[in-house]
């Protein structure tokens, strides 16, 4: 088995491959297998560069290491690291203006988005607290919920990047060797009441009729593996492709757990599949990687990923200086 250091630089850097090469296509309906099969083919040649998703999870890197965990110094690295450029929704460009303007990190959600949004922002950068968080679950799903509410105030947004730091912190921990995808799913299957509760405590109480919205999505994703062999269309119809995180971060956990021990064919089933491409692909690189470690995924691709700006040799040099604080810590 990879050892943890592998591990957790599997979580981070299967992200961001599944961010880089899933934005060659965000966006778009379901692409031709021609396309599909060159972008999964060795030789493919792409800018190897990530999007928000990526970059947005830097920032979380950076504020663990520096004040673990403060969601404060977490906005203002948002703000110091963003780039335009690197395809923002919305609602997290007008976060970041409001940040800018001076606006608390606790009301800028609120005030960028009445209601709440239910995007998957969150969960697209939350890879580093599930994987440094691993030890200690209160701790987990806490920083989990700080680090998404600062974007995210619909518990939906918020559930969805729990559920994905959750999924991410289980993985790190199984062995790929004795994996059991059902077993897997079985566990977020029993915790989701308790983080939908916790989660409850920092946003407002979600009373619609799709309150188990995640939990009806998880039992679905269960009744595909089981059935074995359902086609994409279907996935994509019944739990969704969309930037939505309640039709998106199953999705990603499906697709992880259908190509547990090959991950880089759930991204290109994610890819292949359409919609929220890059962010979909970053989810399913980030259980795989955390599961199966950094080797698992084709070695022309990491290749490829830049090493422009804070790219590829920087986020390798977070991880490894992460593994050192949690080896200090006592906790490894
Ligand atoms: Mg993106």
């Amino acid at each position: 088995m990879a050892t943890f250091l592998e591990k957790l630089k599997g979580g981070v850097i299967g992200a961001f491959l599944g961010d880089a090469l899933g934005k060659e296509v965000e966006g778009r309906k379901r692409l031709p297998e021609e396309s599909i099969k060159e972008i999964e083919s060795p030789g493919y040649v792409w800018d190897g560069d990530y999007t928000d998703d990526t970059e947005m999870m830097i920032s979380i890197m950076e504020a663990l290491l520096e004040r673990e965990f403060d969601p404060e110094l977490l906005a203002q690295k948002f703000v110091e690291n963003y780039h335009s450029y690197r395809g923002y929704g919305r609602g997290a460009k007008k976060v970041i203006r409001l940040l800018k303007e001076g606006h608390s990190w606790s009301e800028v959600a609120k005030l960028s988005f009445p209601g709440g949004s239910f995007g998957n922002g969150a969960a697209m950068r939350i890879a580093p607290i599930g994987l440094f968080y691993f030890y200690d679950e209160n701790l987990l799903i806490k920083n989990a919920i700080l680090s998404s509410i600062i974007t995210h105030y619909h518990p939906l947004g918020v559930e969805g990047g729990v559920l994905m730091a959750y999924a991410i912190s289980m993985a790190l921990k199984k062995d790929p060797r004795t994996f059991l995808p059902i077993d897997f799913l079985d566990v977020l299957i029993e915790k989701e009441a308790d983080i939908r509760e916790e989660v409850y405590k920092y946003t407002y109480r979600y009373e619609g009729e799709d309150k188990e919205i995640y939990l009806y999505a998880l039992k679905k994703a269960k009744g595909f593996l089981l059935e074995n062999g359902v086609n994409l269309s279907r996935v994509k119809r019944q739990l969704g492709t969309s930037s939505k995180a309640h039709r998106s971060v199953v999705t990603a956990i499906y697709l992880f757990l259908k190509h547990f021990d090959t991950p880089f064919e759930g991204m290109m089933d994610a890819i292949r599949m359409g919609g929220d491409t890059d962010t979909i692909a970053c989810m399913v690189g980030a259980i795989g990687g955390a599961l199966n470690g950094m080797g698992v995924f084709p070695t022309e691709k990491i290749d490829r990923l830049t090493d422009e700006g804070k790219g590829k040799s920087y986020v390798l040099s977070l991880s490894e200086k992460l593994y050192k604080r949690l080896k200090d810590k006592g906790v490894l």
